[in-house]
């Protein structure tokens, strides 16, 4: 056991119960013995898979779409070609390959990647060899004058959200505290909170609303760069437009966890609430939200498959087919999951979106 669960007890035993989101923020990233800074999480021996880490088809449909948009966008010369939260660097490394055969876009993306682990800048540096590659603490670093081409996949779902109960006096947010030396979840008193105000009218008391306040700094510094220099942000995530009950989850060793069980030791995660990010979005267009596996399919991820599959046999051909219907079947991640893009107002909008 890590010293973790003992810090937040003596921090809420110091100065109260602290709210989900900081809790959340220790638990992933405390510095020492947070859960991203202590360990690479993905895959098979890890708490959980990303699509990128299931199979290559993934970050190859996603390179394809960014070099449609580059091509659409008049080639331009450097830009930015950006992922946030990018995990082992699998997303990046794939896109890279597939735009080889778009001649100039590799040549012309300055590749950026927005971390806060220093133990995955480590990994990232691995699988992306001998690349250039500059990291940046947040969305805010990446340079201001010139085209963006972002994704983020599975990010904002990392970031710390707080939890509020409407009561009929106004919401209690939900806090951890300490029972004895056991952490319990409780709530605040009751209070009028100014930026729920446009959630009073679809809720009712004892409803559950989510905000994740970190959340929006990071599409406004994107939006900022896109609207005037023109590129593309696509998000892809697990959630929907807008949110409505506790989405807060724990996950280790793929297993669903109590939130509050393992600190440090389980991967969290809430929804993401698509329509907060649309909102937070200015002055350039956004997409409709689509399904993950409507996104694939649109982009040709089928043809891909079996162009792919024509070379496999036996144990590697059953995975191979497996990882495509993971991917995109309604009941596995092709519904879970959504996506929305970010495009400049006088463009065309990405591939894969219907308008
Ligand atoms: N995109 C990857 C990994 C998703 S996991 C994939 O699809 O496989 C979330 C990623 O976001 C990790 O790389 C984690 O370290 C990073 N992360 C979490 N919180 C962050 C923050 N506040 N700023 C930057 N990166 C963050």
């Amino acid at each position: 056991m890590t010293p973790l669960p003992e810090i937040i007890a003596r921090r809420i035993a110091q100065t109260g119960p602290i709210t989900v989101a900081d809790y959340m923020a220790e638990c992933l990233l405390h510095p020492d013995h947070g859960y991203y800074a202590t360990r690479d999480p993905f895959g098979e021996q890890g708490d959980f898979t990303t699509s990128p880490e299931i199979s290559q088809m993934f970050g190859e449909m996603i390179g394809l779409l960014l070099a449609q948009v580059w091509m659409d966008q008049e080639r331009p010369g450097p830009f930015t070609l950006a992922e946030i939260g990018p995990g082992r660097g699998t997303l990046m490394a794939d896109i890279l390959r597939v735009a080889n055969v778009v001649p100039g876009f590799a040549e012309a993306a300055q590749v950026h990647l927005v971390e806060a682990s220093p133990t995955l800048h480590e990994v990232q540096r691995k699988t992306l060899g001998s690349r250039e590659v500059t990291w940046c603490d947040t969305a805010d670093d990446l340079p201001q004058f010139q085209p963006l081409l972002l994704v983020a996949n599975e990010f904002f779902d990392a970031l710390p959200i707080r939890q509020f109960q409407r009561d009929s006096n106004g919401w209690r947010e939900r806090m951890v505290g300490l029972t004895g030396d056991k952490l319990t979840m409780g709530l605040s008193t009751p209070a009028p909170i100014a930026l729920l105000d446009d959630r009073l009218a679809d809720t009712k008391p004892g409803d559950l609303v989510e905000h994740c306040p970190g959340a929006e700094p990071v599409v406004a510094a994107v939006s900022e760069r896109i609207a005037s220099n023109g590129g593309v942000a696509l998000f892809i995530d697990y959630g929907d437009w807008h949110s409505l009950g506790d989405t807060l989850q724990a996950l280790r060793a793929h297993e669903p966890d109590d939130p509050l069980a393992h600190p440090g030791e389980a991967d969290l995660t809430a929804h993401v609430d698509f329509e907060a990010l649309a909102k937070a979005a200015t002055g350039l267009q956004v997409t409709p939200m689509t399904p993950q596996g409507v996104l694939l399919e649109r982009l040709g991820i089928t043809a891909r498959a079996q162009t792919l599959a024509s070379k496999l046999s036996g144990d590697a051909l059953e995975s191979h087919i497996a990882a495509h219907r993971r991917l995109t079947h309604p009941q596995e991640m092709g519904n879970l999951f959504k996506a929305i893009a970010l495009y400049p107002n006088d463009c065309t909008p990405p591939p894969g979106f219907a308008p």
